[in-house]
C-alpha cells in the first residue's frame, strides 16, 4: 500500500519582492516498508520536502496525500493530528529534553495520545529495549553518548507505531562509527516493517537506504534503487 504520494506540488516562499521557487514539481510515490533517502546539494529542496511530508508545512499547490487522506489543505491544528498519529520524527540535533531522563523523553508522545501512565512506562520500557538502550532508561541526555541520544531520539519516535519514521540528517553530529551503528539500527527497523525516509547529503550513509531520490533545484533529478542493498546482519 502506499503510504505517501505526492501530486505535482510546488512550493513558493516569497519574501518582499522576491520569490524563490523551492520545489517546481514534485511527483513520488512510497510505500508501506520502504526505505529511501532524499539527497541533493543545499538549496536543492529537501528540506522544504521533509517539511511537507512531515505534514509541518503545506505545499503552495498540488496535492499531498498520506495515508489515503489528503494534507494538502489542512489547518495547523489538523496537521498536528496527523504528526502525532503518523509520523516519527528524528533530528540532526537528537531534540530530547535536557532535563528529563530516556525514559520520560521517550514517553512523551504517548501523553499526547492519551495513553495512562502504566501504559506509557511499558510502551516507552519496550521502545528503548528495541533500540538496545534498556539499562540506560533513568538517564539524563547529558548522561549518554551521542550514539545514544540518537537511540532515545529514534526509540521515542518508534513508541506511537508511526507510519513513516522521517529523519533529517540523522548522522550529522555522530562520528562515522556511531553513525554507522545508527545506520545498522535503521536497517533493522526497515527489516521489521517500518517505513523510513531520511535526509542526508552523505553518499555512504544513502547506501543503507534501498531506495535513492535525488533532488536538484526543486525538482527530481533521479530516483532509484540501491544497486547494493546490504545483506541483513
Ligand atoms: P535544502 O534542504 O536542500 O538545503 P531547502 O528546502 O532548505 O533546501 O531550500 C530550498 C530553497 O528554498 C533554498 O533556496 C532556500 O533558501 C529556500 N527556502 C527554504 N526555506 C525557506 C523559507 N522559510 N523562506 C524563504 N526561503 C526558503
Ligand atoms: P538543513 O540544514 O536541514 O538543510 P536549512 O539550513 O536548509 O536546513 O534550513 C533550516 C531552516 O531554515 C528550515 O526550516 C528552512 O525552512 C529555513 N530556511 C532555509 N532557507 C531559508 C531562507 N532563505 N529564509 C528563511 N528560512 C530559510
Amino acid at each position: 500500500p502506499t503510504v505517501i504520494e505526492t501530486r505535482e506540488i510546488s512550493k513558493k516562499y516569497v519574501m518582499g519582492s522576491e520569490v524563490v521557487h523551492a520545489l517546481k514539481s514534485i511527483t513520488i510515490q512510497i510505500n508501506r516498508g520502504e526505505y529511501v533517502a532524499f539527497m541533493g546539494p543545499s538549496g536543492s529542496g529537501k528540506s522544504t520536502l521533509m517539511n511537507i511530508v512531515g505534514a509541518l508545512d503545506t505545499p503552495t499547490s498540488g496535492q499531498y496525500i498520506l495515508n489515503g487522506k489528503d494534507v494538502s489543505n489542512m489547518t495547523e491544528n489538523e496537521l498536528a493530528e496527523i504528526r502525532n498519529k503518523e509520523i516519527g520524527f528524528v533530528f540532526q540535533t537528537f531534540n530530547l529534553l535536557p532535563r528529563s531522563t530516556s525514559l520520560e523523553n521517550v514517553a512523551l508522545p504517548l501523553i499526547y495520545a492519551g495513553y495512562n501512565k502504566a501504559d506509557r512506562t511499558e510502551r516507552a520500557m519496550q521502545a528503548l529495549t528495541s533500540v538496545g538502550l534498556g539499562d540506560r532508561a533513568h538517564h539524563k541526555p547529558n548522561e549518554l553518548s551521542g550514539g545514544q541520544r540518537q537511540r532515545v531520539a529514534i526509540a521515542r519516535a518508534l513508541v506511537n507505531d508511526p507510519s513513516i519514521i522521517l529523519a533529517d540528517e540523522p548522522t550529522g553530529n555522530l562520528d562515522t562509527k556511531t553513525s554507522y551503528d545508527i545506520m545498522d539500527l535503521f536497517e533493522k527497523l526497515y527489516s521489521q516493517g517500518n517505513t523510513i525516509i531520511m535526509v542526508t547529503h552523505e553518499e555512504d550513509i544513502a547506501e543503507y537506504a534501498h531506495r535513492v531520490v535525488r533532488l536538484r533545484d526543486g525538482l527530481i533529478e533521479t530516483d532509484r534503487l540501491n544497486e547494493h542493498i546490504r545483506s541483513v546482519q
